[in-house]
């Protein structure tokens, strides 16, 4: 008999054995209580992601003294990076040259590098944020030509269709994977795709990282 994991811990520990040691695993905690974090921190996981800028800065300070990853993981307003910059490991979904410039000016104040994920728009829905294929050539050359001395690009990120359509999420997943393949200049190392409904599908596709939230802390 096989017992349902009930508790953070016990959700995590499923997860991991069922994820391949190369993905990592963002356990997604936005809405959530602290204690519910304490929990999966509890239980040895370190990477949580949050996609308000404030509610990541008051978890970020509850939990000063731990060695939390925040992972930013949602659109990111331009005015709000200077509260995002301090506390993040990683930025997840830089959708215009301008969100770069920004995470590049407040960075360098700062005195550190950002890391940054590209977000690509492969979903079939106009909300869904992102570069479309066309601005995303434009904006690599021109950062080739010019690095942004403080953003560090660590590859790309994306979110796929809400849909029932197996087929479908597996091919947008497909698309944004041989697009990181075909722009990785060599040192990129993550293909950030998967959520609680669709991770499976994107680890068969070639992510290197998912984004659970729901699957782990219960839905929202
Ligand atoms: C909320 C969110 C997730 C997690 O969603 P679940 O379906 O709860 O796993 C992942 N990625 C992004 C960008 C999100 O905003």
């Amino acid at each position: 008999m096989t017992t349902v994991p009930s508790t953070i811990a016990e959700k995590l520990h499923v997860l991991r054995e069922q994820i391949p040691p190369h993905v990592t695993l963002v356990a997604v905690s936005k809405t959530k209580p602290v204690e519910m974090l304490a929990e999966a921190l509890d239980a040895g996981h370190c990477d949580l992601g949050e996609n308000r800028v404030q509610e990541l800065a008051a978890k970020a300070a509850h939990f000063e003294t731990s060695n939390v990853r925040w992972h930013h993981i949602g659109h990111l307003q331009t005015n709000k990076v200077k509260q995002v910059v301090p506390h993040a490991h990683l930025i997840h979904a830089v959708d215009s040259m301008r969100l770069l410039e920004e995470i590049d000016k407040r960075s360098a104040a700062l005195g550190k590098v950002s890391d940054v994920l590209i977000q690509l728009h492969i979903a079939q829905e106009s909300q869904k944020h992102g570069f479309q294929s066309d601005e995303l050539e434009r904006t690599l050359n021109a950062l080739a030509k010019t690095p942004l001395e403080h953003v560090r690009i660590r590859g790309f990120m994306g979110m796929a269709t809400f849909t029932d359509d197996t087929a479908q999420v597996g091919r947008e997943f497909r698309v944004l994977r041989q697009a990181f393949d075909q722009w990785n200049p060599g040192e990129w190392d993550t293909c950030s795709m998967g959520m609680s409904g669709d991770w499976t599908i994107a680890i068969d596709e070639g992510s290197t990282m998912v984004r659970i939230g729901s699957a782990i802390f219960g839905s929202r």
